[in-house]
């Protein structure tokens, strides 16, 4: 697979009054083209930053301190803002929780895509906008009688289809989906899991979840890519991720997910110890005042994001020698 987005030591830094915090901390990675990659962590751990910056949405007092973002072998970090304006909304598409706040209630569903395609291309007539919209609404299952519909009169899953679709009118590249599931309940959630796959199967379209739902996941995402602290500590495929965790923070992680297949919810374990502040991040590894492997440099230094055998990526000093580390290297 060829790479669609790739990121490079990319950090943002919120300006507080008590000091700067580093909600993304150097943190690079790859997005291959038409894949589906999970993006996961408790919530503060600057997942949602992290797929704003990619769209470069990200507003004072937050900048991107560092850092580079390829996308389809243009850095983005280069364009000016009205470029950045006709990127966003032609190449990207982002859909949120809850999508009433990205739609017009005053508008029907038909008229939010026509206004779409006019925006990016004035020149396409309305006629023509129309009919585009109208076979792209069959093809996401949302029925044509719903052309005249205003978001109210949508169900839930209804309304992420649709705010999916604005992506896909434009013929969007990247869709970037933030906790876009989160507030279904959990049968809608699953048939809105398992249309997003069909869309990005028939459209080829890249997505990144941004989720703390793990489960979900594991049914649909084909890598995932773990955030602690403001950064990526573990990121591979499904299988090995699921199968094998390295990072002590995703073994809890899956730990705290009792069965895949979403049964037995009231039992869900809870990682001992709260995510960081990060005004005051802990040294070395951020996850160390809540690991039980952690070792004396853990505190002292911060290891490297590496790559295994496998094809993972890891960032803890388990699996990385160093001449200050005593203790035995396990390699994996
Ligand atoms: Fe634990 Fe050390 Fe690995 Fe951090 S680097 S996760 S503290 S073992
Ligand atoms: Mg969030």
């Amino acid at each position: 697979r060829d790479t669609l987005v790739k990121v490079e030591d990319l950090s943002v830094t919120y300006h507080t009054r008590i000091g700067p915090v580093s909600a993304v901390d150097h943190v690079s990675f790859e997005i291959q083209k038409g894949e589906i990659l999970g993006l996961v962590g408790e919530s503060g751990c600057g997942k949602s930053t992290l797929g704003k910056a990619l769209m470069r949405l990200i507003e004072p007092p937050a900048e991107i301190s560092s850092g580079h973002i390829i996308f389809d072998g243009e850095d983005i970090m280069q364009y000016d803002e009205e470029k950045m304006r006709d990127f966003r909304g032609r190449r990207t598409s982002m859909i949120f929780q809850d999508p009433m706040t990205s739609l017009n209630p005053m508008q029907r569903v038909d008229d939010h895509l026509v206004e779409a395609i006019q925006v990016h291309e004035p020149k396409t007539k309305r006629e023509k906008a129309l009919e585009r919209t109208t076979v792209l609404i069959e093809r996401l299952g949302i029925g044509l009688n719903r052309l005249g519909s205003y978001p109210h009169q949508l169900s839930g899953g209804m309304r992420q289809r649709v705010m999916t679709g604005l992506g896909l009118v434009l013929n969007a590249e990247l869709i970037i989906a933030d906790e876009a599931t989160t507030s279904l309940d959990v049968i809608v959630e699953a048939k809105l899991a398992d249309q997003l796959r069909e869309i990005r199967d028939e459209f080829g379209v890249t997505l990144l979840m941004i989720t703390h739902n793990i489960a979900l996941v594991a049914e649909m995402a084909d890598r995932v890519a773990v955030m602690y602290a403001g950064h990526v500590v573990e990121m591979g495929d499904i299988y090995t991720v699921f199968e094998k965790p390295l990072h002590p923070y995703t073994q809890g992680l899956l730990g705290s997910v009792p069965s895949i297949e979403l049964n037995d919810r009231d039992e869900l374990f809870k990682m001992p110890g709260e995510p960081p502040n990060l005004t005051h991040p802990p040294t070395g590894c951020r996850f160390h005042p809540r690991c039980q492997h952690a070792m004396p440099i853990c505190s002292r230094l911060e290891p490297d994001l590496l790559k295994t055998s496998s094809g993972s990526l890891v960032h803890c000093w388990l699996y990385q020698d160093h001449p200050e580390k005593t203790e035995k290297t396990l390699k994996v």
